[in-house]
């Protein structure tokens, strides 16, 4: 992600900004996005992909569904059997963790990136999904040449016209660039395990279980983004975040079709070890997504998962922007960012973001939280 300001600066998100300064609502108001509070400036030259962390760590407020008396004994008795009723598969899910980080680094164009994109086509498809891709073409950041983007758009039950967006980035930056960690030690080589692998490999797990779910009358759709951060300038000007999800969010908007989403959920850096998902701040602080929010983290929290802490940290710039700002999609974005730990996120864009800090517990616990929302949700939209 990128420092706000510095976003602001270049200029080609205009359009976004625009539309970010515009978004509507009280909460927007309070603490919008492109104005953000002193935290921006603690943000600035972090140079994040697509997430300007603050790493302060905001206590629960009132305003949050409080967990029912507070009862941590009890949730800790009764969220021992539901996280062993967990359908998802923590094996599996890092047996495709691995597949993927053995293709190598994947950026935007790369000839990894195009085996990533035949490994999950054969994979849906043989779950019984509809594979689409999503095809463009930007200029290279660095070298001007014509460069394929392709956003990769998986459909279970394609003919619902009420549904609900999963998606993760799927593409990895370029190079290990971490401004917080000295160049020396940030190696050469970013293979992205969480970054880039955790999202797309929950998803291939999370596959298994689509067709079983009970809810019948929602549509689901897998999106894997591309070039979330095809950048490699983080100086005076900075490139492009979030090309391949922009340009989902825009045709979304503007042209015909005959379905919806209702919501959105975005998957980033869910592989940590040392799993802990905070709330977003960008996903809490907009009024659409807030019941999003709201219903996710209690659903963790009636099935035991305590790595869903129901507290609000880091403010991350990420997919969800574009998706919720342009294509009007609610949208939250679940997020680890403190890999390993807090205060340091010292694995992140380094070449430490390898498969041994990834854990297929914490993607199966991620997906078990979600599959376990989307198995609540009601079938018309009361909402
Ligand atoms: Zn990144």
């Amino acid at each position: 992600m990128i420092p706000i300001s510095r976003t602001l600066r270049q200029g080609t998100p205009l359009v976004m900004a625009i539309l970010l300064a515009s978004c509507s609502g009280a909460e927007d108001a309070r603490e919008p996005t492109v104005a953000l509070p002193s935290s921006a400036t603690v943000v600035e030259g972090v140079g994040d992909r697509s997430a300007a962390a603050t790493g302060d760590a905001t206590p629960t407020v009132a305003a949050q569904r409080p967990p029912a008396s507070s009862d941590s004994a009890a949730v800790t008795m009764v969220s021992q059997p539901a996280v062993a009723a967990n359908p998802l598969d923590a094996q599996r899910a890092y047996a495709y963790l691995q597949q993927i980080c053995d293709l190598g680094p994947r950026p935007t164009g790369s000839a990894a990136m195009q085996a990533q994109r035949e490994l999950l086509t054969k994979h849906f498809e043989a779950l019984g999904a509809q594979v689409d891709f999503q095809r463009f073409e930007i200029r290279h950041p660095r070298t001007g040449e014509v460069t394929p983007v392709v956003n990769t758009i998986v459909q279970w039950h394609p003919d619902r016209a009420e549904r609900i967006l999963l998606c993760a980035h799927y593409d990895t930056r370029p190079q290990p660039d971490n401004p917080r960690v000295p160049a020396r030690s940030r190696g050469t080589v970013f293979i992205g395990a969480n970054d880039g692998g955790s999202g797309t490999a929950l998803l291939m797990e999370l596959g298994h279980h689509i067709p079983t779910l009970q809810n019948t009358a929602l549509g689901v759709d897998f999106v894997f983004f591309d070039a979330e951060e095809f950048v490699f300038n983080l100086g005076t000007r900075v490139d492009r975040y979030f090309v391949g999800s922009e340009h989902f969010a825009r045709l979304y908007a503007n042209e015909p079709r005959s379905f919806r989403y209702r919501w959105g959920v975005l998957f980033d850096m869910v592989g940590d070890r040392q799993l802990t998902i905070y709330q977003e701040k960008n996903s809490w602080w907009w009024r659409d997504t807030r019941p999003l929010v709201e219903d996710i983290w209690e659903t963790a929290r009636e099935l035991g998962v305590r790595e869903f802490i129901a507290r609000r940290k880091h403010n991350v710039r990420d997919d969800h922007l574009p998706l919720r700002n342009i294509g009007k999609i609610p949208c939250c974005n679940l997020i680890d960012f403190d890999y390993p730990s807090a205060p340091r996120n010292r694995y992140w864009h380094t070449d430490a973001d390898t498969i041994d800090k990834c854990s297929g517990e914490s993607l199966a616990k991620v997906g078990y939280v979600v599959l376990s929302w989307l198995e609540k949700l009601p079938p018309a939209d009361s909402e």
